[in-house]
């Protein structure tokens, strides 16, 4: 596994690269993400289409399976006010597997920063599409809800 660069988008294969890109964006950002999980519908299929909106802190994955609709972490207490907007790779497609990754306060297990990196399933591209200051408490309950 490795990732690789074109232009100025990193590419990778395996989970492993997309969360070493949602790390390394989180490095940069000043919050190192500690705690990843990948999302997995209820119906077992790993690709989804991805709404955000990082004003509100809110995120929809949309199953390519079965079409489910699920709010993303603690997205549904934020619903109400937001504006999500579908992503699109720069190949165009919609269909990404997602990553998940939050940084955490010194010393705790509370949620301090939010990231959502996404593996293109056409392109291979990798990269982190929305991230957000996250308040949710307790971060492995809040990885589990992605
Ligand atoms: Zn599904
Ligand atoms: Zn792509």
């Amino acid at each position: 596994m490795a990732l690789t660069k074109k232009g100025e988008f990193w590419y990778g294969t395996t989970s492993g690269d997309t969360q070493a890109e949602l790390r390394s964006y989180s490095v940069a950002n000043g919050y190192e993400a500690v705690r990843y999980a990948s999302s997995k519908c209820n119906c077992g299929c790993r690709t989804f289409a991805l709404q955000t909106d990082e004003e509100a802190g809110v995120a929809i994955r949309i199953c390519t399976d079965c079409g489910q609709k699920h709010l993303m972490g603690d997205s549904a207490d934020y619903i109400e006010e937001a504006a999500p907007e579908a992503h699109e790779c720069v190949c165009e497609n919609e269909v990404f597997e997602l990553m998940s990754g939050v940084s955490v306060y010194e010393g705790t297990h509370d949620a301090r920063w939010y990231y959502i990196a996404c593996h293109c399933v056409e392109c291979n591209l990798v990269g982190v599409f929305a991230d957000w200051k996250c308040e949710a408490g307790d971060a492995a309950a809040f990885l589990a809800k992605v």
